[in-house]
């Protein structure tokens, strides 16, 4: 094993040369709503005394951010449900204030945005990533089955009117958003809002009930937005899964996630913390670190944390082997997005 100051004041380099500046954080597992290509209706959730404390996934961000990690996006389940977060967010943003950190940002089911928009702009928070598959209320509670679509709404407005830059993301459902995609796009060309479009994934046991979640590939999505209008490939990317068009008739710019794909693996720059503590270092792989014993057993040294990041970003796969063909669609990743965050 390599010792401690071989690492000191290392940034996180994977051994494929990749630098790793992205951390995506779960929070939290639970959630207001139970959508139903993420959850089953009764989920069970994990013990509190399992999850990272706020002052935990403080001092751990902090930690990946000495470390070079210049973007946060919290995540969850949903990141917003999770009691007293906003202290969190204030806390990292004095990283912000420092220049150490580029970027703090979050994916939510917008929920809670019009109660918390103001504060997270406050804390430094410019863009917010808001899940949002259908304009149609019966539709929304369908496929959330808890959510309403008025007071998601009614916390894009908020988010707006703080100043937040709001992108929609939406899962691609064959049968269920596929009539909607030019209503979808003009109503984010009207309000000045990003669009993508995200293939969903085979993830965790969401039960039977499968009746919505039907795969909708993003290739037949962009030949649908081709019978709409003049669609052009654009080259930018972000180093993770997303492609982006540009719609001539509107000049606005769409994405597609496919996260299945393993075509953007060579560029990734990311890992993900689950709100337990794991790093796993592929959402399409099993390999994990867990984080929280070495945080947890050294609460006045940070260096067997740092030892502990550095060796698992050792063990970041080149590429992923997430692949329909061999593991069906449906239930067949044992962890959900809510463990690892999307
Ligand atoms: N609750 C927040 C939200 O919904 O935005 C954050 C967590 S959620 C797990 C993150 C993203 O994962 C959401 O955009 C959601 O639509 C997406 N997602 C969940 N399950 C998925 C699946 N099986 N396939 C594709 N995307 C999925
Ligand atoms: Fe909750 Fe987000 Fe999963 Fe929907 S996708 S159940 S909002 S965590």
């Amino acid at each position: 094993m390599i010792s401690r100051l071989t690492y000191k004041g290392m940034k996180l380099i994977d051994p494929f040369a990749r630098a790793i500046t992205y951390l995506r954080v779960s929070v939290t597992d639970r959630c207001d709503f139970r959508c139903v290509y993420c959850m089953s209706e009764n989920m069970t959730f994990l013990p509190k005394r399992e999850l990272l404390t706020l002052e935990e996934l403080e001092r751990m961000c902090t930690t990946f951010v000495g470390l070079g990690v210049e973007k946060l996006r919290i995540t969850g389940g949903e990141p917003l449900v999770r009691r007293d977060i906003m202290t969190f967010f204030q806390s990292m943003s004095r990283h912000l204030d420092s220049g150490a950190l580029k970027e703090l940002t979050l994916t939510t089911n917008g929920s809670q945005l019009e109660k918390y928009a103001q504060t997270l702009y406050d804390a430094g928070v410019r863009r917010v990533n808001v899940s949002l598959d259908t304009l149609d209320e019966k539709k929304f509670a369908d496929v959330t089955r808890w959510g309403r679509l008025p007071q998601v709404l009614r916390g894009i407005d908020a988010a707006q009117a703080a100043g937040l830059r709001v992108k929609i993301n939406a899962v691609a459902l064959k049968g269920f958003n596929e009539d909607e995609l030019a209503s979808i796009t003009s109503w984010c060309a009207s309000r000045d809002i990003d669009l993508t479009w995200i293939e969903v994934m085979p993830m965790g046991d969401i039960g039977n009930e499968n009746r919505i979640g039907q795969y909708w590939s993003l290739k037949d999505v962009r030949k649908a937005y081709e019978d709409h209008y003049q669609v052009t490939d654009l080259a930018e990317r972000s180093g993770g899964p997303a492609r982006y068009v540009r719609l001539e008739e509107t000049g606005q710019k769409i994405g597609f996630i496919t996260p299945l794909s393993h075509n953007f693996c060579e560029s990734c720059n990311r890992v993900r913390l689950t709100c337990t503590g794991e790093l796993y270092l592929c959402l399409g792989q099993e390999d994990m670190a867990d984080l929280r014993t070495p945080l947890r057993d050294h609460p006045d040294s940070n260096a067997p944390l740092e030892d502990a990041i550095h060796r698992a970003i050792g063990l970041k796969p080149k590429g992923h082997d997430f692949d329909y063909s061999r593991q069906g669609i449906d239930g067949q990743m044992p962890r959900h997005m809510s463990h690892t965050g999307g």
